[in-house]
């Protein structure tokens, strides 16, 4: 844990009770600030005061704290103001994240941003990686996994790559990032941002407060990022380097044709062929290594390096996770696709898919992922939307429908085992929710990965098999 001494003897809210709100209180004590905690839910406030916190007192006309640390999973202005929200402002009193402590309490150390609608958690990872690989000492967290104040302590040669959702980003005054990495932009959380202008708006945040080499890396393959390069640009005030996943473009980095090249000095340099790199498959993931070889060059890791880096990286869970290869059938889990476009992502990289999907669906369900019906061979349809996704399929893909998951993946191991189709691959990428059946996603993949493993030995023989480990 680090400490956060910027409010030591003054007396300081925390509003949220959650991984990184406890880990936030706990950074504020240690740090000598008198902490004063707070959630709407009544089960967490008495679990905050049985370990000894004590409660801020939010009906009180003043509230009398210097600063309040916001949990970003809290709406404070969006759909609408949260009342505590509304009085901390009329009393001036700024309300900040965790990472803005964290900005504070390391304030020697280089800070590399990542946003985006998706592909945020595989960039930071691959950004770190890098990193790592480097031999640069470097902490990955915000967003993604460890909560902000968890982190090591870094002091001045150290890296902190940084997640940063658009509610964390409009709760960071003090964070000055070095490299700023924007992915892309496409309608997502307009519930709670309202509307397209406001989100690319909290998205854009990430390039305020930039310190030197002011890098801002930004995707150019849709139209709302372009249009934010091009203000950038304009403006004259960042080292500004595009990416694209998919074409050439002058000064950037970029992937052509599955090969990953810097042009960033006009010289254009082949970094990799990205297409034997398994762990970062589709066009997707190609703007996602772009961005993260950006960040890198913008902070002097050269060319090979990266090359290098990018081989071993293992990629994430849940993410197109490769989890066993048998008798040239591919197991794979992408149960993180939780939406249709994300589903789209992972059917796009495959012919012969056993497809394995469903659960709550998005609004649209699955009409949009109509155009790669021809890649799928069979579709085994669980969840809530079963019936739903059946319609949709109907005369085009033959499909049944399971009550479990465990079932629908020995179904379609069986078949994809027999039919012995060239590429074959069983996918779980659901385009929905997972709440109807499972806790979370994670918990969704953690079963897909276990059943398979279970299911395998017993499907076929004799098999040339490898589990990943
Ligand atoms: P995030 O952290 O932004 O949710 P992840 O890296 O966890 O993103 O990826 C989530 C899903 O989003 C992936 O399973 C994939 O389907 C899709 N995805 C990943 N990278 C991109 C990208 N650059 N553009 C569009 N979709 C992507």
């Amino acid at each position: 844990m680090i400490p956060v001494f910027t409010f030591a003897g003054q007396r300081v809210g925390v509003m949220g009770l959650g991984k990184s709100g406890l880990s936030a209180a706990a950074a504020l004590k240690a740090g000598g600030a008198t902490v004063l905690v707070w959630d709407d839910k009544a089960e967490q406030r008495t679990a905050a005061t049985t370990a000894g916190w004590a409660l801020l007192d939010i009906t009180s006309n003043r509230l009398d704290i210097t600063a309040l640390v916001w949990s970003p999973g809290v709406p404070h202005t969006r759909p609408k103001p949260h009342p505590l929200a509304i009085k901390a402002r009329e009393q001036n009193i700024q309300i900040v994240c965790d990472v803005d402590l964290l900005a504070r309490a390391q304030e020697a150390s280089s800070f590399i941003g990542i946003t985006g609608t998706n592909g945020k958690s595989t960039t930071t990872a691959l950004t770190a990686h890098i990193f790592k690989h480097a031999g640069r000492p470097t902490a990955v967290g915000g967003n993604l996994g460890t909560p902000a104040l968890d982190l090591k302590a870094l002091g001045g040669l150290g890296t902190y790559v940084i997640e940063l959702s658009s509610y964390q980003l409009e709760l960071v005054p003090s964070l000055a990032l070095e490299t700023a990495i924007f992915l892309n932009i496409t309608p997502d959380h307009l519930e709670r941002h309202g509307n397209m202008d406001d989100y690319v708006a909290a998205k854009k945040n990430i390039f305020a407060n930039q310190r030197h080499p002011r890098a801002a890396i930004i995707g150019i393959d849709d139209a709302y990022s372009a249009s934010v390069r091009d203000q950038l640009v304009r403006a004259g005030l960042h080292t500004v380097i595009p990416i694209s996943g998919k074409h050439a473009i002058a000064g950037g980095v970029y992937v052509e044709n599955g090969v990953l090249i810097d042009a960033t000095d006009r010289r254009p340099n082949t970094i990799a062929d990205l297409r034997t790199i398994a762990t970062l498959p589709g066009e997707h993931n190609w703007q996602n290594a772009a961005a993260a070889a950006a960040a890198a060059l913008s902070q002097g890791i050269p060319g090979p390096v990266i090359a290098a880096a990018l081989k071993s990286f293992t990629g994430l869970s849940h993410r197109q996770e490769l989890v066993a290869t048998v008798n040239g059938v591919q197991f794979v889990n992408d149960s993180k696709a939780t939406n249709a476009d994300a589903a789209e992502k992972a059917l796009r990289c495959y012919q012969n898919i056993y497809w394995i999907a469903g659960g709550v669906a998005k609004e649209g369900g699955i009409a949009s992922l109509a155009p790669l019906f021809p890649r799928i061979r069979y579709a085994f349809l669980i969840g809530e939307s079963a019936d739903d996704f059946a319609d949709k399929l109907e005369g085009k893909v033959a499909y049944d429908l399971y009550e479990d998951l465990e079932t629908a993946i020995e179904d379609a191991g069986r078949r994809a085992l027999a039919e012995k189709l060239p590429g074959a691959v069983v996918l779980l990428s659901p385009a929905c929710a997972s709440f109807d059946m499972f806790k979370n996603f994670e918990e969704r993949g953690d079963r897909f990965r276990s059943e398979v493993r279970n299911f395998l030995p017993h499907a076929a023989d004799p098999m040339t098999e490898s589990l990943s480990p």
